[in-house]
């Protein structure tokens, strides 16, 4: 069931937004060669603290999985595409790190990601960067009054063509705000006009998550990791998006 937001939930949403935004640019200008990703996950726990919200992602238990998610951010580096654990694994020139964050800010739940340069990064990682960056930006810019889940799929499989890159299939976004996870599916892939109307009030998490070379993820061992099949390099950006009553799109984690 797709959720419209009332307006009480929106003004919420559009505060924690901003706080979501502001956190993930500290966690951003933290990313250096010689961390660990561990201490990226501290560091999230503080700022998260400091602006009176919570880690949402901390023992969350999605469906299917057999234990809950056991650190606040999710740290997905080089191949890993999503859901990558925090632990020791220390940061290296020339990595790229995904930072996928989920906080609760007075009851409502925004998500946003971001990836990032470790030092000095490859010019073809700098390239992916920032395609998957111009994707999200394409797949927000496809909605408008009277627009469907499948125009922003559409929107991001036109931009990508020319650039022979993958996307990530079997991963999508979703409706969020009163939940982590709501309906619908936002597949970063679809056609023109098909699928759910975008109608005022949803809200909406847009992802597209692209690779240098294929187009399926794998599992690790650790029940969250999803990595690429062939090990090629990826990148993933992602938005909290509320769809306005002119039917145009408000990106809600943005610092305004
Ligand atoms: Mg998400």
């Amino acid at each position: 069931m797709i959720i419209i937001k009332t307006e009480n939930e929106i003004e919420r949403l559009r505060k924690g937004g901003k706080i979501l935004a502001g956190i993930l640019k500290q966690l951003s200008e933290a990313v250096k060669p010689g961390i660990t990703t561990e201490s990226l996950d501290a560091l999230t726990n503080e700022l998260v603290a400091k602006a009176g919200c919570t880690p949402a992602l901390l023992n969350y238990k999605p469906e299917g999985a057999d234990h809950p998610f056991p650190k606040s951010i999710c740290i997905s580096v080089n191949s890993e595409v999503v859901h990558g654990i925090p632990g020791n694994k220390i940061l290296n020139d020339g990595d790229t790190v995904a930072l996928d964050l989920v906080i609760n800010y007075d009851g409502v739940f925004l998500d946003s990601t971001v990836t990032v340069p470790v030092g000095e990064i490859a010019p073809k990682n700098k390239q992916l960067l920032s395609l998957t960056k111009s994707a999200l930006d394409e797949a927000i810019a496809a909605i408008k009054p009277g627009a469907t889940v499948g125009d922003i799929g559409h929107a991001v499989e036109q931009f990508v063509k020319p650039y022979r890159l993958g996307i990530v299939r079997g991963l999508s976004g979703h409706g969020v705000g009163r939940a982590i996870h709501e309906d619908p599916y936002i597949p970063n892939y679809g056609k023109k006009g098909k699928g759910e109307k975008l109608v005022p009030g949803m809200v909406i998490a847009i992802e597209p998550m692209l690779t240098r070379g294929a187009e399926d993820v794998i599992q690790m061992r650790d029940g969250y990791t999803l990595k690429t099949i062939d090990n090629s390099r990826s990148a993933h950006f992602e938005h909290t998006v509320l769809i306005k009553e002119d039917g145009y799109p408000e990106v809600l984690t943005i610092e305004k």
